[in-house]
């Protein structure tokens, strides 16, 4: 907040990170599910899991697909039996954990 934002050279709108963020349309969704049927593991990181469509996308992965699914986030979630591993932790202590665990 201390920067001016960046703005688009066409519209002048703020440019924002590659992200979804409240109140956003949700345009990748699908997509989010064909990677899941393609994918042998999930791992989720920092979210309440309260926000639908999103928060559909463990069910999909431990359900449907039968992939194994771990969750990081600081509070415990309503979805957290879910998951075959939940660690409630800070993200940036845990994500500083994981990444000496596979040393990159
Ligand atoms: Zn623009």
């Amino acid at each position: 907040m201390k920067h001016e934002l960046p703005l688009c050279e066409m519209c002048k709108s703020p440019l924002k990170p590659d992200v979804v963020l409240f109140g956003d349309m949700i345009t990748e969704h699908m997509r989010s599910e064909q990677r899941i049927k393609q994918a042998d593991f999930m791992l989720v990181l920092g979210t309440s899991l309260w926000v639908t469509p999103f928060n559909t996308l463990p069910e999909l992965a431990v359900y449907e697909c039968e992939i194994p699914a771990a969750f990081i986030n600081r509070e415990p979630t309503a979805k957290d039996e879910l998951f075959k591993w939940v660690v409630h932790a800070e993200l940036k202590d845990a994500i500083n954990e994981l990444k000496k665990v596979l040393s990159f």
